[in-house]
């Protein structure tokens, strides 16, 4: 049967160069689908998913339960793409960022952050951003579009490439192989509930037990904050939500966030209040950057202790991270420990976020790809 005749079926089909179609980002049931066209069984299919996600193999013909004949007709019709990395860069830290290029020449940047007992990999949703939160670099990148499954899905096969944190092949697979990659956090560039059809689909193969494997536990979306989704998110995908807050009242909020004359503060903390599944153990957490005389009195923090009371949650305290123009100042040391203070006086965990990757703008709110940043490395 031809190619032609079944497209109509896929969403998008994606084929490279070469005519192959791209299997990355199909989901299960698709990926049978797309190799029906070539008459394979469900159960072939079945196979060659375990080798993409359980084992990263990017070749067609390490497939070894495979026929001979048959890995070289998958090569011939089918692909496994990995993006192409255009920089790679290492923080003192232990922080990588990685710029990469999508198939259009876009690109996106994903960074990797290890910690002591974990590491987490922020992933970008989007190609930049259309929200324009006024500290946040991201937002002030002009092109804009939304990113594929594949290429949500690509930045975290990429990143288990490079950490080599796939089981050998005589290995057992599943969530224990994974050592240095264990958490997800959806706090790359862009949006993600701008892009919850593309993110949901991604999210979805990467907690499949028999795809990336990763609980949902594991994997935190944050937003800045758009209502409609919210709860679909926690019901359809159960992940941990993060908020972007940063401010205590519309006023002050609305100045920084315009995401907030859409949907303010009030609906946003009702649809906390009601996500699905948030009880003691699984709270929120609302990440609160410190902006130096806007956001970061005494007052501001009793205010916001007051707004957050009754809903189970901690609020992660971002020390402002500078990137080239930007309008706003971190305050000072003390002042960032006084506002956690008080917090914690009302009884709030308030954790103070020790800025990662900061010597190569990986830290939050500093990715940015637009090319013409490339050719002013002296701003890095
Ligand atoms: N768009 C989503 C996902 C991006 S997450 C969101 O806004 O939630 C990136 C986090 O870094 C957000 O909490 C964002 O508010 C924060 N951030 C943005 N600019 C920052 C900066 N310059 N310094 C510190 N944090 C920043
Ligand atoms: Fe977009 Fe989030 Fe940056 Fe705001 S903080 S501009 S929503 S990426």
């Amino acid at each position: 049967m031809s190619l032609s005749s079944h497209a109509s079926k896929f969403a998008a089909p994606r084929v490279d160069a070469a005519g192959r179609m791209a299997l990355i980002g199909l989901n299960l049931l698709e990926m049978q689908e797309a190799l029906a066209i070539h008459d394979l069984p469900k159960f072939r299919a079945k196979q060659v998913w375990n080798w993409i996600y359980q084992r990263g193999l990017t070749r067609f013909e390490d497939m070894s339960n495979l026929p001979k004949d048959m890995r070289t007709l998958l090569s011939d019709y089918y692909s496994i793409e990995r993006p192409e990395v255009i920089t790679e860069q290492r923080s003192s830290d232990g922080t990588i960022k990685w710029l990469l290029a999508m198939t259009d020449g876009q690109q996106i940047e994903t960074v990797y952050i290890p910690e002591e007992n974990r590491g987490t990999l922020c992933v970008s949703s989007q190609v930049g951003c259309t929200l324009t939160c006024r500290f946040c670099h991201t937002g002030t990148q002009p092109l804009v579009r939304n990113l594929g499954p594949h290429e949500i899905l690509q930045q975290i096969l990429h990143a288990r490439d490079v950490l080599k944190e796939w089981p050998e092949i005589n290995e057992k697979s599943g969530p224990q192989n994974g050592r240095d990659l264990t958490n997800i956090v959806m706090m790359g560039m862009g949006e993600p509930l701008y892009n919850y059809d593309n993110v949901a689909k991604a999210l979805k193969i990467c907690m499949d037990e028999d795809g990336l494997c990763i609980s949902k536990r594991r994997i935190t979306l944050s937003t800045s904050g758009v209502v409609p989704q919210i709860h679909q998110c926690g019901e359809e995908l159960g992940v941990n939500l993060a908020i972007s807050l940063h401010a205590p009242n519309n006023d002050l909020r609305s100045s920084i966030m315009p995401i907030n004359n859409k949907y303010p503060l009030e609906e946003l903390l009702e649809a906390c209040r009601t996500y699905p599944g948030i009880n003691e153990n699984r709270r929120i957490t609302f990440e609160y950057v410190m902006l130096k005389d806007v956001n970061d009195s005494d007052d501001t923090a009793r205010e916001l202790a007051h707004i957050l009371d009754g809903i189970p949650c901690k609020v992660n305290i971002i020390p402002f991270n500078k990137w080239p123009n930007s309008d706003f100042e971190c305050p000072s040391r003390n002042r960032i420990m006084a506002f956690a203070r008080i917090l914690e006086e009302a009884g709030l965990d308030a954790p103070i976020r020790r800025p990662r990757g900061e010597d190569i703008l990986a830290a939050c709110g500093q990715l940015k790809s637009e090319s013409q940043r490339l050719k002013k490395p002296e701003s890095h």
